[in-house]
């Protein structure tokens, strides 16, 4: 099953953007066993509490998209 990457991204709400990152919270937070805290939406990284998270590096829970067969 195919990630639904336009449907998760309607049930994200961004905060901030800084370095490349996406902070925000899923609505539904079942991913982080419904904690409340800030994650990036690009790379999947929780954000510090100092916010002093290095810069964005992209999407490694998503990873690259292949055509399917
Ligand atoms: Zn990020």
């Amino acid at each position: 099953m195919e990630r639904d990457l336009s449907a998760m991204e309607r049930d994200f709400c961004v905060t901030e953007e800084v370095d490349g990152h996406r902070w925000g919270r899923f609505k539904a937070s079942n991913l982080l066993g419904g904690k409340d805290w800030e994650m990036c939406f690009n790379c999947g990284m929780i954000r510090r509490a100092d916010k002093q998270n290095k810069p964005c590096k992209g999407t490694p829970w998503v990873g690259p998209r292949k055509p399917s067969p």
